[in-house]
């Protein structure tokens, strides 16, 4: 529906503090509301306007640095273990524009409050992210934790939710810490908090990453949750993360293409292993998007070719590893030039621009000029 002066009367009537309602509308229900993506886009309230706004400025400190700026959607906050001026000072150097980094939440007084009170003292580095659902607090579906999570996406003071395990193997630090096999969880995407994550994504706009190891018997929950939720926005991290390959035989290039094709609320994150690197569980080398000497798979390239606008860049440090960020960033850096030009920017940082902001950046870029 066109939406001439007046018509996007449903955007105006919404308080601007109202932002989920926006936001959700921005996903899917702007033209059915006879509103415009920039009618939204202005309804927004001054708070998130002016964080947008800040961000901007930053993404366009790197381009015009020279270096293609880097938008890092998946990494985990631990405020008691990391030098944040460190981890800022290595973004400066590495030209990583923004870092959503997601707390953990350790009980009252955890967990998203810690991801807007970094954002508070650092507004042009980090997007206030809401706490993951990587520990008990998310698997036993039981206690506060996703009361928490709804307040938190609810206030509109956030711009993403960090990182949902649903099938999760073993990770490779808990093997170098003894503690295998602890840690191998299954939470159903339609389990009961699994129906409740995606709702709230349908009805907030706010976009959440899952976890979930690609196994053959366990692809097709999730593309029911994504059919029956189609206003959920979804980021399915660690593209082409494969660990028991004989478990996991239907994940592949041309799975991922037709996935991507049936489903518009769907994305990926390149946060992989080091090429070459084997899963100790297994000993199968779990990187499969590239080769041991980084070379991304022809196949695998394609896809992203093909849907270039689905894919962003995650590094997944942690409170364990947060000191690798400079190795982390590189390999993703040596990533990006096997990419066409226009790929390799949306990939980098448009894609990320566009989950977190929920507008284009070239939008956002020609309105910039032509404000400035
Ligand atoms: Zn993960």
């Amino acid at each position: 529906m066109a939406s001439g002066a007046g018509g996007c009367a449903v955007s105006r009537r919404i308080s601007p503090w109202a932002i989920p309602g926006l936001l959700a509308l921005a996903i899917g229900g702007a033209e059915s509301a006879g509103c415009t993506a920039e009618e939204i886009a202005i309804a927004e309230s001054p708070e998130r306007a002016r964080a947008i706004r800040i961000w901007k400025e930053r993404v366009d400190r790197v381009l015009d640095s020279g270096l293609l700026p880097i938008i890092d959607t998946q990494s985990t906050y631990d405020g008691r273990v990391m030098e944040i001026d460190t981890i800022r000072a290595e973004m400066d150097r590495l030209g990583i524009a923004l870092l959503a980094f997601a707390p953990k939440f350790r009980g009252a007084g955890t967990g998203s409050e810690e991801s807007l009170a970094l954002w508070k003292q650092h507004p042009s580095y980090f997007v206030p992210t809401t706490a993951e659902g990587t520990n008990e607090a998310w698997y036993s579906q039981d206690g506060p934790f996703m009361d928490h999570i709804e307040k938190a996406a609810r206030n509109g003071e956030y711009f993403l939710m960090g990182e949902f395990e649903l099938r999760h193997y073993t990770p490779p630090q808990k093997f170098k810490l003894g503690l295998a096999p602890h840690h191998d969880v299954y939470v159903p995407p339609d389990s009961p908090w699994g129906r409740r994550l995606f709702a709230l994504s349908a009805e907030t706009g706010l976009v959440f990453q899952i976890h979930h190891e690609p196994e053959d018997g366990l692809l097709e929950p999730v593309e029911r949750m994504l059919r029956e939720n189609p206003r959920a926005v979804v980021i399915w991290c660690h593209l082409a993360q494969i660990r028991f390959p004989d478990k996991q035989k239907r994940f592949g290039p041309a799975y991922v293409s037709d996935l991507l094709g049936g489903f518009d609320n769907l994305y990926f994150d390149l946060a992989m292993s080091a090429p070459g690197s084997r899963y100790q569980g297994s000993g199968f080398v779990h990187n499969t998007f590239q080769n041991p000497d980084g070379k991304i798979l022809p196949a695998w390239r394609d896809v992203i070719e093909r849907h270039s606008t689905r894919f962003v860049m995650g590094t997944d440090i942690g409170g364990d590893r947060w000191r690798m960020y400079a190795q982390k960033v590189s390999r993703l850096r040596r990533m990006l030039p096997q990419l066409s030009v226009e790929t390799r920017k949306r990939v980098a940082f448009k894609n990320a621009w566009f989950l977190i902001t929920r507008r284009r950046w070239d939008d956002d870029a020609v309105r910039g000029a032509r404000d400035g």
